[in-house]
Formats: C-alpha cells, structure tokens, sequence
C-alpha cells in the first residue's frame, strides 16, 4: 500500500511558520499583515472556502477586513471597489473569490489587482515572472503541491512528471514550477490523444482534471508519486479526486487522498503569500527567497 502524503501534517508546518513570520512582522513593524476579502454573489462553496479562509487568517495572526456583496456588484463597481483596496495601504493582500457572478469579468477584474497585492497569484504579471523564473507570488494550489513533495523528499530532478489539465490557477502554473525544478514535463488535457500511455510514464503524477475518478489503477505507473488535486461531490454526498484512490494506491509508491492532501495546502499558502507580499510592502522581504527555486543551468 503507498505512503499516504498528508496534506493536513504539511500545512500545519507552513502555518506554523506563517505565524511565527506574522508574530515578527508585528513587533518589529508594528504592523498586522490585512487581507482583504471581496466575495460578489451568493454561490454556497464560495461562502464555505471564505470562512475557512478568514479563520485559518485569525488562527496566525492575519487581519482580515470583508467586502460582502450578496447581492453581486457590476463590472465598473467590481474595478472601483479593486482600485480602491490597490491605493489602501492598510491593505496589503487582496483576495477575489472567484468564481464572479455573471456579467463580472474574471480576467479583466484579476488583472485590476495589484500584482504586488495579488496573493492568488492569478495577475498576469505574476503568472508572466513564474515562467521567467523571477520571483514571484505563486499560485496557491501548485505551490501547496510542491510544498508536499519536498517534505517528503520526492526528488524531481530529472523524473518524468505528468499533470493533468491545463488550467491557469493548478495545471499551467504547476507545470512551471515541475519544470523550474528539472523534471521532465508533460501535460495532458481533453484533446490528448491517448491519455493513459502518458500518464503509465509518470514517475510523478498530477492530476487537476475536475472529474471524478478519471485516473483509475491501471494507469498509474508502478512506485509513482501521486498528486491528486481534484474536489469532487458525488450525488452520494462523497468528496472524492480526479484519481481512483483504492486501485491507485495499489500501485503507487505514495499518494495525496482526498481530502486531507492537496486542500489543505491551498489555504495554507494563501497565508504563506499574504505573509510574503505585506513584508514586501513592508520593506521587510522574506528571509529565504521565495520559490520557484529556478536552477537554471545548474545541476
Ligand atoms: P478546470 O479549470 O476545469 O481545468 C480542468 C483541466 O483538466 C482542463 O485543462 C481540462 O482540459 C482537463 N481535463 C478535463 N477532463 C479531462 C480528461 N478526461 N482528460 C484529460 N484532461 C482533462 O479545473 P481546475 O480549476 O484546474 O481544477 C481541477 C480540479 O482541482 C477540480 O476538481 C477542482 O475542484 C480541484 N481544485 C482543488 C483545489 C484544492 O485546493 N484542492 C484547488 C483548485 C482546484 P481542457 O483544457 O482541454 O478543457
């Protein structure tokens, strides 16, 4: 049976870390690192991710300070209320709870948040230094994984690496940092032809699919490491990934379940970048840079 790679033991160690960081920040600035929280529109998971959000902030010390619209808030409201919290330097990361409701522009409202208080790290200049291999704000999601395959010394140099999906916030960024770190990388998506001949290459599999159970056992290379990134409620009320975990778990050498490994991540480097970009406003960088560890050229 594989080694169960726990999300939940690695996020309290990066929280940890947030809140003595916080504690320093505090008496040596005197400053509370603040978080500011936009949530346009009523989607129940958006209001259940918020809470968890704004009390993982209060367990280590970060301020939260809501702006609630119900009821939804236009496009030009949406930008004002942005411009507003960027010019606020009580403020120093915004969050923008996405999905917006309907007749809200994603793309356009990220990219009206300051990248230097872009703590999603969604902003198309942070996106655009993560490929440069500058540092940057990382997204939450591919930075929580990377998190858990150092802690448990997966090593990446070299390893054939898989992930599944493409997407701006997991699968783009995630890939980046794989790459940034040697690995060989491959990305699968719906127009892969023949999904399960790359995915049975994978020494290191990560798969951010969104659908249910898509990677079953037989796919799953013999002693990999695998990273499963999906949140899926089955009309049973289960929560289950993008992986088949029983048939999966047979084969692999380790592997994050769900939940309790990748989600909790998510939020916890939420704080660890909050921590980071109110440092950077605050003049007080981080004591280690903050990842990628991009190594170009070296061994
Ligand atoms: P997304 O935006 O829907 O993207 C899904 C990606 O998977 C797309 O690139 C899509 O390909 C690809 N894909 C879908 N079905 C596929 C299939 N059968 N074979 C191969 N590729 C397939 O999803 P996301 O936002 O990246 O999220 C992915 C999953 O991770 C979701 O379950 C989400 O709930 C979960 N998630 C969890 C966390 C966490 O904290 N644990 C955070 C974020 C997301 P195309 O590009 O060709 O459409």
């Amino acid at each position: 049976m594989a080694q169960i790679l726990d999300g939940k033991v690695v996020a309290q160690k990066v929280l940890a870390e947030v809140k003595a960081g916080v504690s320093a920040l505090k008496s040596g600035s005197g400053v509370t690192p603040t978080l500011a929280v936009v949530l346009a529109g009523d989607f129940p998971p958006s209001k259940i991710y918020i809470a968890n959000k704004k009390r993982m902030a209060a367990e280590v010390g970060i301020a939260s300070r809501d702006f609630l619209y119900p009821g939804g808030l236009s496009q030009p409201e949406l930008l004002a209320l942005l411009g507003r919290l960027n010019a606020d330097p009580g403020v120093h990361g915004i969050l923008l709870q996405l999905p917006l409701p309907g007749g809200c522009n994603e793309d356009e409202a990220i990219a009206a948040i300051a990248p230097e208080k872009d703590v999603d790290g969604f902003h198309p200049m942070n996106l655009g230094h993560l490929l440069a291999g500058a540092p940057t704000v990382l997204p939450c999601t591919p930075a929580g994984i990377m998190e858990i395959l150092d802690h448990y010394g997966v090593e990446l140099k070299g390893a054939e690496a898989v992930v599944v999906g493409r997407s701006r916030i997991v699968g783009k960024p995630l890939a980046q940092l794989l790459l940034a770190r040697h690995a060989t990388v491959t990305m699968c998506h719906t127009r892969t032809r023949d999904l399960a001949a790359h995915t049975r290459r994978a020494e290191i599999l990560c798969v951010a699919a969104g659908r249910p159970q898509v990677i079953t056992g037989d796919m799953v290379r013999e002693g990999a490491v695998v990273v499963d990134v999906g949140m899926n409620r089955l009309e049973s009320g289960k929560l289950v990934g993008d992986v088949e975990f029983e048939t999966a778990a047979k084969r692999a050498r380790a592997i994050t379940p769900v939940p309790g490994g990748v989600g909790p991540m998510t939020v916890a480097m939420l704080m660890k970048n909050t921590l980071q970009v109110a440092r950077r406003q605050l003049g007080t960088p981080s004591p280690q840079p903050s990842p990628p560890r991009w190594e170009r050229g070296k061994s």
